[in-house]
């Protein structure tokens, strides 16, 4: 079966633990966007690991885990992860595709330069280089991973790219130029360290297919990010969505059979955007201290993550987005200590009450319109069936999948690989 796992909402669902714990079944685990500008938080019987461009299944040896087109591939970012894994003991199997493209020193130095510019206006980035990473792929002077093993090429090729950054280095951003020949030789670090591990892996990936493989393709970000359909311009740079899988993976669309979308019992995000049901102040500081597994602060960059209620309009149009088969909730323990629970049912704007998502402009404005629940008010971690859990937080759960219209397929009651309610 060919599954994509990704996220309803912002980021930081929890997919990393569903997509740690479903390797379990698979043969293939597939990073096909983003790069290392975000992670996932896996805790298992090895130690907590974030994982930024690894993807999941490298706790498992048996799996093969390719990291895809199209990833923005961090060499230097990669080979720091690799090594926390190899010093926990863990042996694991990995192909980097021969058609991923390669970030580049400016393209960090951009993102960086660019928010200082903007000032007030910046946009909360990363500063991992992903948004000048995608403007060089899509203006087509980006580095595929075969360019590195053309040494005269690429010699040649950054001569001609480096006189162009330069001369925005110079006048848009009054900073030091770059030498060309010092980017080739860090490029050919990168190519010796990763030659092991390039691949044809659509090719890898179409025969898996034809073989009757699992295959788990393993989203970054959530719906409300991606470039086309999030609240642009707060998005990423790459489409976070599980259609996508199969230009980032090089597979055909129609071989992706299950659709597994994450959302949490919560809203949790990271940057500036609209963000309807945000909490704020004391209400919000207590939420973000007791979510995640240590508080929702960014796997990545630690960075406090914003919080607030539920968000149904946000989550359904998320799962509609992605086409989900089937939804997972996680994090319903953190809401233990609520006494109300609120679901965001509407968004009312201008006098009229939405039930659709809308354009960033009308978010910004938009007042939430909660439907709200009694809280369980007791621990429910340890609980291993979902029938054993207590009325109202099914009743929350069921309350949520009949706003979603998708089944909730599981419940995900703590961080831990076992922590978890099928229905
Ligand atoms: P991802 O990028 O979607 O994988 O999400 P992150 O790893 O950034 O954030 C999810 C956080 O929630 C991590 O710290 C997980 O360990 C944690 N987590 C996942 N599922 C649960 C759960 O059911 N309960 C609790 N308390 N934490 C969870």
């Amino acid at each position: 079966m060919i599954r994509a796992i990704v996220g309803a909402n912002w980021g930081d669902e929890g997919k990393g633990k569903i997509t740690d714990m479903c390797a379990d079944r698979s043969d293939i685990v597939v990073r096909y966007q983003g790069g290392a500008n975000a992670g996932h938080t896996i805790i298992n019987e090895h130690g907590r690991f974030a994982l930024h461009q690894l993807p999941s299944g490298v706790f498992h040896e048996h799996i093969t885990n390719v990291i895809a087109n199209g990833v923005a591939l961090n060499a230097a970012s990669l080979k720091e992860e690799m090594q926390t894994i190899i010093d926990a003991g863990i042996k694991f199997n990995l192909l980097i595709s021969d058609k991923a493209q390669v970030l580049m020193p400016h393209h960090v130095l951009m993102d960086v330069y660019e928010e200082e510019r903007l000032g007030d206006k910046k946009f909360g980035s990363t500063k991992s280089g992903i948004a000048p990473f995608f403007s060089d792929k899509y203006s087509k002077v980006g580095v595929q991973v075969w360019e590195l093993y053309d040494k005269d090429f690429l010699l040649e090729k950054l001569e001609t790219m480096y006189d162009k950054v330069n001369v925005q280095f110079k006048y848009l951003y009054n900073k030091e130029p770059i030498d060309y020949r010092e980017v080739y030789n860090t490029l050919c670090e990168y190519a010796e360290f990763i030659k092991p591990y390039v691949a044809d892996t659509s090719k890898f990936l179409r025969n898996a297919i034809k073989e009757g493989k699992n295959i788990l393709l393993e989203g970054q970000l959530g719906s409300l990010k991606d470039t086309d359909h999030g609240i642009y311009p707060y998005v990423t740079s790459s489409s976070t969505l599980a259609g996508y899988a199969a230009v980032g993976a090089g597979i055909p669309p129609y071989a992706i059979e299950n659709i597994t979308v994450i959302t949490k019992a919560y809203s949790s995000a990271v940057g500036a955007g609209p963000f309807v049901s945000e909490l704020f102040g004391e209400e919000a500081d207590e939420l973000r201290v007791r979510g995640g597994d240590k508080g929702e602060f960014g796997a990545t960059t630690g960075r406090p993550r914003r919080v607030g209620y539920f968000d149904a309009v946000a989550t359904r149009y998320g799962c509609e987005i992605q086409g989900a088969t089937e939804v997972c909730m996680t994090c319903l323990d953190v809401l233990s200590y609520m006494d109300t629970l609120h679901v965001c049912t509407g968004y009312e704007y201008d006098g009229k009450i939405y039930t659709d998502f809308l354009t960033t402009d009308k978010l910004y404005k938009a007042k939430p319109v909660y439907t709200t629940m009694p809280g369980w008010k007791c621990d429910i971690r340890g609980i291993t069936d979902y029938n054993d859990l207590p009325k109202e937080a099914k009743d929350y759960v069921e309350f949520i999948e009949k706003e979603l219209g998708v089944k909730v397929s599981m419940v995900s009651n703590g961080p831990k690989r076992n922590e978890i309610l099928y229905r």
